[in-house]
C-alpha cells in the first residue's frame, strides 16, 4: 500500500492567523470550474460574500436557485 501523494498540507488560499478549521479544496462558486483551497472560516466568508452578491445584483441569479446544490452555476456561459 502506498500513500504519498494524499499526505501533503493543503494551505488555505486566504491564509492567515483567522483561518478555523480544516482546509480542503472548494468548489469555485464564479463558474471558473477550480477549486480552490480553503478552511472552514474563509469558506464560509466567501459564502457569505456570494450572498452579498447575489443579494445586491438579484438578476443574476433565478429565483429557485440554492446555494447548498454544490456545483450548481447560473452564470457559466456569460
Ligand atoms: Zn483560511
Amino acid at each position: 500500500m502506498t500513500e504519498s501523494t494524499n499526505t501533503e498540507t493543503v494551505t488555505c488560499i486566504a491564509d492567515g492567523p483567522d483561518c478555523t478549521g480544516d482546509v480542503d479544496y472548494r468548489d469555485a462558486l464564479s463558474g471558473t470550474g477550480v477549486a480552490h483551497p480553503r478552511c472552514d472560516k474563509h469558506w464560509q466568508d466567501r459564502l457569505d460574500l456570494e450572498d452579498d452578491l447575489r443579494r445586491r445584483y438579484p438578476a443574476h441569479a433565478p429565483t429557485d436557485f440554492d446555494p447548498t446544490y454544490a456545483g450548481e452555476q447560473w452564470d457559466e456561459d456569460y
